[in-house]
């Protein structure tokens, strides 16, 4: 089992690299690892896993009704759909098949609701119904008045997409992958029959290679000499709402999509929170994650219409994520046999819903190039700390309490973290480097607070750990 996030990389030579771990190349790692004669590594810019596009995003566990009907995006949406909901029932990701609401705010949109059924029919989604004002307004009593009717899709439902990335990374860790940490590749040069990357930590060698970069995926593909497509981001700023706003929304409440994409939604949080957006902003820059108050002003104006009492609310949180747009609707997957490397770009919209069904299907292509998968066994064991709302904490469970009372010291008062749950993040196979990455993963200071009141005594704790000490 090994993380690193310093010194030099080792001078083996691996079968497979795989470039970014967020949630889709970690899910490509855990797929990977399930063939145990494979040796694997997973390269990552950042200090931890799921630190780009991955860790802002709307967090919805799409079923792909939407998708352009034959497209990869549609296919390998459906699949992922299916194989995470199986996965998280497995390993304990938190979701929630909430549903989902496309509300018609016009005569218009009620009359494009029909079509969007019947595009649902073609991507294989047989639920969908249609609702009447009445319906409508009896399924989401606070919805703002005007709303003609809807199309619902009770197959939609909210996730938790931290929990989702870190569990792909632990399973491959615990299956062998050894994931490396604060290693930007700079460059890459074939030598014979291997890949020779250059890091910033060293040189790793690897047979095959996979391009999992998100945004930088057209980066890494130009090391290879390829320039198929270049990522322009699409920044989508969302507000959170505090959980007090949470009885006021029981679905996902989508607009009609438009030719500009699927627009502002309103949706409860895994965690009992009220989501509001994202926005969709194309822009030069990909570090641009900033929100602004032109952004979230608009946000604010499209909210008041879908919810008017969600505006009363307090705002616990604002964020921003980049979507790596690339002028294609559809994913930019694609095989160099001449390489032995597959690049997994343009990874849009629906990335952490459709990351199982990537992984599988990036791993029959470094098939078709030639790895030699060898026998998929069974990984080892894994279950995630129950971070949702339908799961009692720890510190509430007397048994467990009793057993272990650092689970009764609670740290977080928001959010009720305790102790003895910052103690297994910090112990655990991937373990958190940083205040946000501790947060990622147990919700410490992901509350009303953000934070204010137990910041100092969970920065303590993160800098007395062994991880930290090791960085
Ligand atoms: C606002 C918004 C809302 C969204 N809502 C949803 C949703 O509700 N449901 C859904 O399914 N999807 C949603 N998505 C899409 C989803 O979040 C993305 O498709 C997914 O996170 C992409 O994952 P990734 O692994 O490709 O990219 P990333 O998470 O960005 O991971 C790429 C990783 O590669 C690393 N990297 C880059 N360059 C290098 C290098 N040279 N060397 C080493 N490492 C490198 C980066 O540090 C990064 O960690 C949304 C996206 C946004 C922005």
């Amino acid at each position: 089992m090994t993380v690193t996030s310093s010194g030099p990389l080792p001078e083996e030579t691996y079968d497979v690299a795989v470039i970014g771990a967020g949630v889709v190349g970690a899910a490509i790692a855990r797929e990977l690892a399930r063939h145990r004669g494979l040796r694997i590594a997973l390269v990552e810019a950042a200090e931890d896993v799921g630190e780009g596009t991955s860790k802002a995003n709307t967090a919805i566990l799409h079923t792909g009704f939407d998708a352009a009907p034959g497209s990869l995006d549609a296919r390998l949406t459906a699949d992922g759909s299916r194989r995470l909901a199986r996965y998280a029932a497995e390993v304990g990701i938190p979701v929630e098949r909430v549903g989902a609401l496309l509300v018609a705010w016009d005569a218009e949109q009620l009359a494009r609701l029909p079509e969007l059924a019947g595009k649902a029919e073609r991507n294989g989604y047989h639920d969908t119904r249609l609702l009447d004002a009445d319906e409508l307004h009896a399924l989401e009593p606070r919805l703002g008045p005007g709303a003609l009717g809807a199309l619902e899709v009770p197959g939609e439902s909210i996730i938790c997409p931290w929990t989702t990335t870190l569990a792909y990374a632990t399973h491959a860790v615990l299956a062998g992958t050894d994931l490396h940490l604060n290693c930007p590749v700079n460059g890459i040069r074939q030598d014979g029959d291997r890949h020779e990357l250059s890091c910033a930590r060293g040189r790793l060698s690897a047979r095959y290679l996979v391009n999992a970069a998100g945004l930088s995926a057209d980066t890494v593909d130009a090391m290879l000499g390829h320039h198929d497509f270049t990522v322009t981001p699409r920044r989508g700023q969302l507000i959170v709402f505090d959980t007090f706003a949470g009885d006021l929304v029981r679905h996902i409440l989508l607009p009609v999509p438009t030719a500009l994409g699927k627009g502002v939604l309103v949706a409860p949080t895994v965690y009992g929170n009220v989501l509001l957006g994202p926005t969709a902003e194309d822009l030069p820059d990909k570090r641009a994650t900033e929100s602004t108050a032109g952004g979230l002003a608009a946000l604010t104006g499209k909210g008041r219409r879908i919810l008017p009492a969600l505006l009363d609310e307090e705002v616990t949180a604002v964020y921003a994520g980049l979507r790596a747009a690339t002028g294609q609707d559809d994913y930019r997957i694609r095989a160099h046999p001449e390489q032995r490397a597959v690049t997994a770009g343009g990874i849009r919209s629906t990335g952490l819903t459709a990351s199982m069904g990537i992984a599988a299907h990036v791993t029959g292509l470094l098939a078709e190039v030639g790895l030699d998968l060898g026998a998929a066994g069974e990984l080892p064991p894994l279950r995630m700390p129950p971070l949702g709302r339908t799961a009692a904490r720890p510190c509430r469970q007397s048994g467990l309490v009793a057993a272990d009372p650092e689970y009764g010291t609670v740290v977080c008062h928001c959010e009720l973290v305790s102790r003895g749950e910052i103690r297994d993040a910090l112990a655990a196979p991937v373990p958190p480097r940083s205040p946000a990455g501790l947060r990622r993963r147990t919700r410490a200071g992901a509350g009303r607070c953000q934070g204010a009141w137990c910041g100092a005594a969970l920065r303590d704790l993160l800098e007395r750990s062994p991880v930290r000490e090791g960085v």
